[in-house]
């Protein structure tokens, strides 16, 4: 649960992370911020993607409480432009990781679900699942502001509906992220499900 959603406020948010993680792994430990008394253990992975491209992945783990973080540093972006898409059928797929960056524009058609690229759109790195989590939050509070006799209040319910069946793995859907720059990430669980195509930089 705990690895589902990281989010970078800021546009140099991942730089910024990258650095507070270089310097705690120099302090070699800190505490808890859960507990105040434990003390955070940090473990270190590295992860190949298929393209080419590797993260770091690290683990922040209490030594007297369960609390416990994972983050996700990508070590090398080629700034490929493409169209990375992804089908998710079951609960596993949800747990594949998305990493969208800036520049990426992030849909899912089967519920015509849409975040469009932009200076203020948020950078992130979570989960398939957090992702669902993000456009649920989102529509519940179109829902909760539509008026009863709204004539899309039909629509959004129905959409409300899928996608609380789409976080159980009970409604198959498309994740798209089309990036122009370059940068986005997904990183498939069941890597069948996966493709990528290249699209020319200089166009859209
Ligand atoms: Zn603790």
């Amino acid at each position: 649960m705990n690895d589902q959603i990281l989010s970078l406020p800021k546009q140099n948010g991942a730089v910024k992370v990258s650095e507070e993680a270089k310097k705690s792994e120099e302090e070699f430990s800190f505490k808890c911020p859960s507990c105040k008394t434990g003390i955070i253990h940090i473990y270190k992975s590295i992860y190949n993607t298929t393209d080419g491209d590797s993260l770091l992945i690290l683990k922040f783990e209490c030594t007297s409480c369960n609390y416990s973080k994972n983050d996700i540093i990508p070590l090398e972006t080629k700034m490929k432009s493409g169209i990375s898409t992804l089908r998710v059928e079951n609960e596993e797929d949800l747990k594949s990781k998305i990493y969208r960056s800036m520049t990426g524009k992030l849909e899912i058609p089967e519920l015509e679900l849409l975040v469009n690229p932009g200076p203020s759109a948020k950078f992130y790195y979570t989960n398939v699942e957090g992702i669902l989590e993000r456009f649920l939050t989102a529509v519940r509070i179109l829902h909760r502001d539509l008026e009863e006799d709204d004539p899309q209040i039909e629509e959004v319910e129905e959409i409300l509906k899928d996608l609380e069946n789409a976080k159980i793995g009970k409604f198959p859907f498309t994740l798209k992220i089309t990036d122009s720059q370059g940068g986005s990430y997904i990183i498939p669980i069941d890597k069948s499900k996966y493709t990528f195509e290249k699209m020319d930089p200089t166009k859209e």
